[in-house]
């Protein structure tokens, strides 16, 4: 199993130490020719969402990976990565490749509550810890999208067919079983 990890900008680094535990074989995206190699799965890291959005286009990367993702590419999206996939941002007029099927608000939590640590429940897999950094929320998740898990009643992470988003970084915490889930997933 071969996972791409987008790596222009963000944080990149930790999801490749997890699937790497995990024994998947990763490779990072960071320029158009690392699109011609074969890969199963994709992961798109937290970081600046607009940064991202921005040197995907400047790197002429975007509809590459966004035809990959219709098409029905396993993807796994954390913060920024979710923003990248929402199909509607409730506070910035950018959409990038709305994929996925959620309205998401930017920097949801303001200010003081800029970076959390909470544990909650996630569907299938039991109380997992959760890092909010900067994080965004999903304020609908529409038809044909499952919630998996919510923290003080908002959405925080969802899935739509090969597509999961979430608000926190899964890859800061030394729990890996929501990687393994998208591991699975790719296998599948
Ligand atoms: N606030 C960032 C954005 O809007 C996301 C933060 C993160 O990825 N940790 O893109």
């Amino acid at each position: 199993m071969k996972i791409a990890v987008l790596a222009v900008q963000g944080a990149f680094i930790e999801h490749e130490k997890k699937l790497e535990a995990l024994g998947a074989e990763c490779f990072e995206l960071r320029q158009k020719k690392d699109l011609d190699t074969e890969f199963d799965g994709l992961v798109l890291p937290g970081g600046e969402s607009t940064v991202q959005g921005k040197l995907l286009r400047e790197l002429d990367m975007f509809d590459a990976l966004k035809e990959r993702i219709e098409s029905g590419m396993p993807v796994l999206g954390t913060c920024a990565g979710l923003i990248l996939l929402a199909d509607q941002l409730t506070n910035d007029g950018h959409v990038y490749f709305g994929t996925l099927p959620v309205s998401v608000r930017r920097n949801a939590y303001g200010r003081q509550l800029g970076s959390f640590r909470t544990v909650q429940e996630f569907a299938g897999i039991g109380e997992v810890p959760m890092t909010f950094i900067r994080a965004p929320y999903i304020e609908e998740a529409k038809a044909g999208t499952q919630v998996l898990a919510e923290v003080d009643g908002h959405i925080v992470a969802v899935r739509s067919k090969n597509q999961f988003g979430m608000s926190f970084h899964p890859e800061l915490d030394a729990d890996n079983r929501i990687h393994e889930l998208f591991l699975k997933t790719v296998e599948a």
